[in-house]
């Protein structure tokens, strides 16, 4: 099984994972940007691109360990600033820099900011449209309980979309990107953030997360149909949907 069987255990791994985002909220994007050279922007885009949001007041989306609010954004954006957004995660130095980011944007009307769990929501059924959760959902101890409360805070007709690093399916590729995770990434955080580990950490929850079909399983077993994915450069990312009927 993945993730962690034991409560000390989980609680270690989201204990980790808070920290490691906590200490690098302030230079996240600019990570992001150094770390996949730029490639999340495209992969993001794509992400919405696929979701294609209605261009329509009343739509509502959820993102999941939205963070800093790039998916967030786009979505508004998208749309013409029409449609409303939850940011939600569970660390609020990430959520801070989302809310002033979305403030210098002039989107703070469109989305609120809410610091919660994937894995226990606090909020009620049925009503998003979308759920979105991007780079989020291999940081969460327990994988099927944050898709079952996807598929609980989603009306019926609603869609799930995910982003994520996976599996390299591209001969050549897989040994470069090797290097790259375990080599250049590291490096990167410790010269730009002095945190070599925290992006050790990150790599190596890369490594574990479950591949494509794996995952495609996981997204069924929550009860989701006509779940299918989509691989992103050679497979270094992947995005899945499915929807709540
Ligand atoms: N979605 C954003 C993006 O793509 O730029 C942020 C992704 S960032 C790599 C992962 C985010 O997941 C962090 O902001 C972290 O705080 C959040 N996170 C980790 N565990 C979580 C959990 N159990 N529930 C909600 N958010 C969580």
């Amino acid at each position: 099984s993945y993730g962690y069987s034991t409560v000390s255990g989980r609680e270690e791994k989201q204990s980790r994972v808070n920290d490691v985002f906590h200490r690098v909220a302030k230079r996240y994007d600019l990570m992001n940007d150094l770390m996949s050279g730029g490639l999340h922007r495209a992969w993001k885009d794509t992400m919405v691109s696929w979701l294609a949001p209605p261009h329509r007041k009343g739509w509502r989306f959820l993102d999941v360990a939205g963070g800093t609010g790039d998916v967030a954004f786009r979505i508004v954006e998208r749309t013409g600033r029409r449609v409303e957004g939850t940011v939600l995660d569970i660390n609020a130095s990430m959520l801070g820099v989302g809310a002033e980011r979305a403030a210098r944007k002039g989107i703070s009307d469109n989305l609120r900011f809410v610091e919660a769990n994937a894995e226990d929501l606090g909020l009620p059924d049925s009503q998003f449209d979308a759920y979105t959760i991007a780079f989020g959902i291999r940081n969460v101890p327990r994988i099927d309980r944050a898709l079952a409360e996807a598929y609980r805070v989603l009306k019926p007709g609603g869609r799930f979309l995910c982003l994520e690093f996976s599996e390299v399916d591209v001969p050549g590729l897989d040994a470069l990107y090797e290097t790259w995770s375990f080599k250049g990434i590291p490096a990167i955080g410790q010269r730009v953030a002095n945190d070599r580990e925290s992006y050790e950490y990150l790599v190596e929850s890369i490594r574990r997360f479950p591949n494509q079909e794996n995952f495609a399983g996981l997204i069924r077993k929550a009860g989701f149909e006509r779940v299918t994915y989509r691989n992103l450069t050679g497979g270094i990312a992947a995005l899945h949907s499915g929807w709540k009927i």
